[in-house]
């Protein structure tokens, strides 16, 4: 089947992608399969869409040496686009044209990546404006403020900590779940698009991550908060991990990452960080609210949570981008904004933590009354 036939063959909204196709299309072995001829199979760069087709095609060239190819498309008629990697080369497509597995938000209509079954070319894309760029880059960019935090936290003298490795584990908990949720993050948002599979394994390391961080959120606030009352900071502590513990196992189900469980995957998140209010209530009824809000610096936890529920909020309900579909396919969609509320959240943590970490220092670590703090 030449070009012109292929391509008449599809529906309009694929023409956008046919500038993709060098210029032949092959009948597919067994016959039920059209295989346009698009990817040059350089051996491990770019690999066949496995999903996708009917494995790797031998052809021979009009110099008589043997050359591999990739299929590039799915059964005839079903017209999801010709959108691969051809030769490092692809352009955005529409919504209507992905894959199932890629269908994610249909309020972003245009600016999706092709699946492209290649590592090099998902990181590659770091670099290109589409619709997954800016979740990129917000959690690439908060992943390395965090590593720097951590390095710094890690490296200040002892002098400055009244019990150093043990205040220096707890703080390394907490950059340990930041760093590792922001990596899971980036990690998934570049390689999405590589094939079901990987997509499929990354968004459970990403999800997994989100309660890894909240987990790590309570190590030091649990530990300040409670200095001196071990019993009861231990007992949080457990339960904290419990829950994170049973939220990575539900992450686990493969159709926890389906759209349909948008707000399955909030819920889940929002409740781990809820369980916070217990040890919040005890705190203020046990030392009063003056002393929470000031000494507990309740202030900045309290905005921390708003954060996270903002951003939790605007996730499952994919605000702005559900009122102006097709406005947000690129920056400013709810997914953007959820996650620079997660780091801007983890930020104001550290501060509060912080805060709570000098007061004790200032106090020379004593437990004087029947305080808890
Ligand atoms: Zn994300």
């Amino acid at each position: 089947m030449k070009l012109p036939r292929f391509r008449a063959a599809l529906p309009a909204v694929c023409s956008a992608c046919l500038g993709l196709l060098p210029g032949a299309v092959q009948e597919g072995d067994g016959g039920s399969w059209e295989v346009p001829v698009g990817v040059r199979v350089v051996p491990g760069r770019v690999r066949p869409a496995v999903s996708w087709g009917a494995g790797p095609v031998s052809l021979q060239p009009s110099d008589g040496g043997r050359e591999q190819y990739a299929p590039l498309l799915v059964p005839p008629g079903a017209c999801l686009g010709l959108l691969q990697v051809w030769e490092g080369r692809w352009r955005v497509i529409p919504y209507d044209v992905l894959p199932d597995w890629l269908k994610d938000n249909d309020y972003l209509l245009h600016g999706h990546r092709p699946p492209m079954p290649s590592f090099r070319a998902c990181f590659k894309s770091i670099f290109r404006i589409h619709t997954e760029t800016g979740n990129i880059w917000t959690h690439l960019l908060g992943f390395v403020l965090f590593l720097c935090l951590g390095i710094l936290t890690m490296l200040r003298p002892n002098m400055y900590f009244m019990a150093p490795l043990q205040e220096k584990v707890v703080f390394g908990m907490f950059f340990l779940g930041a760093v590792l949720c922001l990596s899971f993050s980036w990690l998934f948002h570049t390689v999405y698009c590589h094939s079901e599979k990987v997509s499929r394994t990354f968004s459970k390391l990403d999800y997994s991550g989100i309660a890894l961080l909240i987990m790590g959120s309570f190590v030091p606030w649990l530990y300040y908060s409670f200095y001196c009352s071990p019993q009861p900071r231990l007992i949080y502590l457990s339960i904290v991990c419990v829950l994170g513990i049973s939220a990575i196992i539900v992450a686990q189900w493969d159709r926890f990452a389906t759209p349909k469980h948008r707000q399955t995957r909030a819920g889940v998140f929002l409740g781990l960080g809820l369980s916070g209010v217990v040890p919040t209530m005890h705190f203020t009824i046990a030392e009063g609210f003056v002393k929470a809000t000031t000494v507990g610096q309740m202030g900045w936890f309290f905005l921390m949570a708003v954060m996270y529920i903002t951003g939790a909020g605007l996730y499952a309900a994919r605000i702005p981008e559900r009122f102006f579909p097709g406005k947000f396919d690129i920056w400013f969609q709810s997914h953007q904004i959820f996650h620079v509320l997660v780091v801007a959240a983890a930020f104001v943590h550290f501060y509060g933590v912080s805060n709570l970490q000098e007061f004790r220092y200032g106090l020379e670590g004593g437990c004087t009354d029947d305080s808890l703090l």
